[in-house]
């Protein structure tokens, strides 16, 4: 249950030197003075219901100076990914030094780890299907959630949801459609965009639905802004 890990209060008290200790080295101590020290850099992309953290591990090398994390309920599935990125950072000095996982249900406390407009993509990649009616609501894409993704996205940031369930590729292309605060990228941006490429090869759940010739269904949102924003 939740009581098995630990959740920050607020994004405030969110420790990133434990996940990106090359981004937050030590304090040694005087030195440089405070106003040249540049601020902190932040999260910029989260990968909601990592699996087994293959859709980082492709991201990592393309975009090596933006901070990165997957957000995963299970327990083991969440120490493999931490192993995972361990082992390739000591393979691979210098790199994959940008991501990271942390153990947590992402229904519940988005905002507990992400400021206002912190995020500038959001990855879905074959989240659990939930396929009976009455379970609708704990699918990862909702009114509800879209609402608080909204809120921690920028403005002109980009969500990215796939699938192999027909159903619930229309079913989170719906709730995008209907959402005021997003809309859909063109489809000459889908093509250009180098990272849409990743959603059907880099994750584990996408590379057994191609090994199976299954068929994809992605829905690509950017997050705008409303007038009065
Ligand atoms: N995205 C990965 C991929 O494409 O290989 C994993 C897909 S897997 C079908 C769905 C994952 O979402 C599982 O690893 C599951 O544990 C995770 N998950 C389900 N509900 C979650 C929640 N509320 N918070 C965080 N992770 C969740």
């Amino acid at each position: 249950s939740d009581s098995h890990f630990p959740v920050p209060v607020s994004p405030d008290e969110f420790d990133l030197s434990q996940h990106y200790p090359r981004y937050f080295p030590a304090d040694k101590g005087g030195g440089e003075e405070e106003e040249s020290r540049s601020p902190p850099p932040r999260i910029r992309f989260a990968d909601v219901g990592c699996g087994f953290g293959g859709l980082l591990v492709g991201l990592s090398p393309l975009f090596p100076d933006t901070l990165m994390i997957g957000m995963e309920l299970r327990d083991k599935v969440t120490e493999y990914v931490k192993e995972r990125i361990l082992a390739l950072r000591t393979s691979n000095p210098g790199q994959y030094d940008n991501i990271s996982v942390v153990r947590t249900n992402s229904m519940k406390y988005i905002p507990n780890y992400f400021r206002k407009a912190q995020l500038t993509k959001m990855f879905f990649l074959f989240p659990d299907p939930h396929f009976k009616e009455k379970n609708h609501r704990r699918r990862v894409i909702s009114m509800q959630l879209l609402d608080e993704y909204a809120y921690v996205m920028e403005v002109g940031g980009i969500i990215y949801t796939i699938t192999d369930v027909e159903e619930l590729g229309e079913w989170m292309r719906s709730c995008l459609e209907k959402h005021p605060l997003f809309e859909a990228v063109s489809d000459e941006e889908i093509k250009a965009d180098p990272v849409v490429k990743l959603l059907s090869t880099a994750t584990e759940e996408s590379q057994k639905v191609a090994r199976n010739g299954g068929q994809t269904f992605h829905a690509i949102f950017r997050r705008i802004s409303l007038p009065e924003e």
